[in-house]
């Protein structure tokens, strides 16, 4: 089968295509993950949509005070963004990922999509509480990201939509975010266990907290029990509490991971915490 490659200028262009198409056509933004499958007959697409020269899924930008990040930004782009910056559990979980080559090729975009258990960037956008808003021919529609997976490499997002662009919420005042992955090599390996935290802090009390998980169950999750047990109380006082509470969110199938995981949480929120305590209004 002959398979035609597409260098689209335009989004309608793209979404045009991906409806002609459907099913039979595949995205390749940075192609870190989509290129290896299709080299190994994988995937056999009809068509092949290269989207990083569409300039307005090139944009990082401010909305309303919201990070938008546009939907073939490369995480090499999100680590030298200015806007970025504040974000710094982003850009920690961001700057993990592979080696500089990946970096400058892969995106957020396409760690979503792929939806691998492991993946980083999922995680601090879970954290984050991230939307991501999804374009087709017939109009835009937006989802939160934990309604985004529904499986291990699985997502809602339909043959003929395209991940226009992640809007990560304005940080509220005194918010501080952190992400830790723990791997068994140091460089280009993959979360074992990762965390991502969002803590929001009145004095030393945790008056909010979003604590993301990867590599833990079929995809990121939020470990909700956790965040119940933290908010209200002063955060040494709830960090001391959550260590015995293995999060019920978290399906490990390997028992080390059961080990593991809390002493991650721990670390990750109190990093957010040192950052909270050492003062600055969110410096992330
Ligand atoms: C050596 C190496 C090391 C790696 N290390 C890590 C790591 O440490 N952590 C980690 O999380 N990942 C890692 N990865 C995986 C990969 O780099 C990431 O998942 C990356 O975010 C994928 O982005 P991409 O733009 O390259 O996606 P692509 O390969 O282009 O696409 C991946 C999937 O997403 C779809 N897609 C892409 N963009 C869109 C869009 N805008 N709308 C809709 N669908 C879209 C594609 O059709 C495809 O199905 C690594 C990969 C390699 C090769």
């Amino acid at each position: 089968m002959k398979t035609e490659f597409f260098k689209p200028a335009t989004l309608s262009e793209a979404l045009a295509l991906l409806d002609k198409y459907q099913e039979k056509a595949v995205i390749v933004n940075g192609g870190t993950d989509i290129v290896i499958k299709i080299t190994q007959r994988e995937v056999n697409p009809e068509a092949i949509i290269y989207i990083q020269g569409i300039a307005e899924l090139k944009e990082i930008k401010e909305v309303n005070g919201d990070l938008v990040l546009g939907g073939a930004v490369t995480y090499t782009e999100v680590e030298n963004s200015s806007l970025c910056k504040k974000y710094d559990g982003l850009i920690q979980a961001v700057s993990e990922i592979g080696s500089p080559p990946i970096r400058n090729m892969a995106t957020p975009a396409g760690n979503i999509a792929n939806a691998a258990p492991a993946a980083d960037c999922n995680v601090m956008l879970l954290a984050l509480k991230a939307e991501v808003v999804l374009a087709s021919s017939g109009g835009e529609r937006s989802a939160n990201i934990q309604d985004i997976f529904a499986g291990p490499f699985k997502t809602v997002i339909k043959p003929n939509e395209l991940i226009k662009e992640i809007r990560i919420p304005q940080l509220t005042a005194n918010t501080h975010t952190s992400f830790i992955k723990m791997t068994r090599r140091k460089a280009q390996d993959i979360a074992r266990v990762s965390v991502g935290v969002s803590l929001t802090t009145e004095g030393s009390v945790c008056r909010d907290i979003k604590i993301a998980l990867g590599a833990i169950n079929k995809f990121p999750v939020r470990a909700y029990t956790l965040e119940e047990a933290m908010i209200g109380k002063e955060v040494e006082r709830g960090v001391a509490e959550i260590k015995e509470i293995f999060p019920p969110e978290a399906t490990p199938r390997k028992s080390y991971k059961r080990l593991v995981t809390n002493v991650i949480i721990e670390r990750a929120i109190r990093k957010a915490y040192r950052k909270a305590a050492a003062g600055g209004e969110h410096v992330g």
